[in-house]
């Protein structure tokens, strides 16, 4: 919306793009990475090259080159020359073997790292070079990390757990939230339980719930539906692809193919480089996968 686009009081946030772009919105004139997290309505978009095919919306995530590379005697190279657009509403899997460079990939997207080299922009806003400041905020307000480690808190409650994220994305009524969020993901009857006393599927679930109670538009997940038993995998499934109607990208990183037939798009990697970006031609409905 208008309002939550108003740059000069948010410094440093992203907010989940329509679809379809909107001819001839400015650009806010405002810090790198500035989009801002919780609004459905229009905002400001690059500005398209002339030369682009008019339906196609400007990437909400631009890789260029982006590389990364490990210190150390060993000099891991863990991602090489990655190049790669992600757009508002799409949803994306990474597949890749053990080592590849997945989980990488995703920690750039989530300026959790820096790159060795490229350039990462967000909402046309460089991100590489940003200060630390601007890309905490872009972490807090603009990206919902899913991480392959639950990472919950053991003293917090499952409700104070997905809290937390809501809190920390500044939401308006965190705790309504974080119970709609947690009823979501089937866990309403489990809000006061403590992580030691919930299953690992259970566990992975809050820590979904988390971080999609965040309501930020860039969804970064490394292999959500790991520990989950296949009827709830595909519960977190669908709710991952809900995400998408509201502008969000979502990126899953995950070794399910099942689950790379429902994207709109598959990036495979080998050894740190991306070796396939291509569109799903025959997308899968839900109903029609299975592992
Ligand atoms: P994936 O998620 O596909 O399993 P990663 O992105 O975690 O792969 O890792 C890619 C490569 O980078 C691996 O060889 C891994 O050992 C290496 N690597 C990842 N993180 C670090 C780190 N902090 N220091 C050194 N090497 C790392
Ligand atoms: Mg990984």
């Amino acid at each position: 919306m208008a309002a939550a686009m108003a740059a000069p009081a948010r410094p440093a946030a992203v907010t989940a793009q329509p679809r379809t772009p909107v001819p001839g919105q400015p650009r806010a004139p405002s810090a790198p990475c500035e989009v801002s997290p919780h609004a459905s309505g229009p905002v400001a978009l690059p500005g398209r090259p002339a030369n682009r095919p008019a339906p196609q919306p400007p990437p909400l995530i631009s890789l260029r080159g982006v590389g990364r590379r490990y210190a150390g005697a060993a000099g891991v190279v863990a991602l090489r020359d990655a190049t790669l657009d992600l757009r508002a509403g799409e949803f994306v899997v990474v597949l890749g073997p053990s080592g590849s460079g997945k989980t990488t990939l995703l920690n750039l997207m989530g300026a959790l790292d820096r790159p060795s080299e490229g350039q990462i922009t967000v909402a046309g806003r460089e991100l590489t070079g940003a200060p630390s400041r601007v890309l905490s905020r872009y972490r807090r307000e603009s990206v919902s990390f899913i991480f392959q480690t639950f990472n919950l808190f053991p003293g917090l409650t499952a409700l104070e757990n997905v809290q937390f994220g809501a809190d920390v994305a500044r939401r308006a009524h965190p705790r309504e939230a974080a119970r709609e969020m947690l009823q979501r993901v089937g866990l309403g009857d489990r809000l006061e339980h403590f992580p030691h006393a919930l299953s690992g599927g259970e566990q992975q679930r809050v820590a979904i719930a988390r971080a999609l109670a965040t309501g930020n538009p860039i969804v970064l997940a490394d292999e959500p539906t790991g520990e989950l038993d296949f009827r709830t995998g595909l519960q977190i499934l669908a709710l991952l692809h809900d995400q998408t109607e509201t502008g969000r990208v979502v990126v899953v990183v995950t070794h399910n193919r099942e689950i790379a037939r429902t994207a709109d798009r598959v990036v495979e990697l080998r050894s740190g480089r991306i070796v396939a970006d291509r569109a799903v031609v025959d997308r899968a409905d839900l109903e029609d996968v299975s592992w």
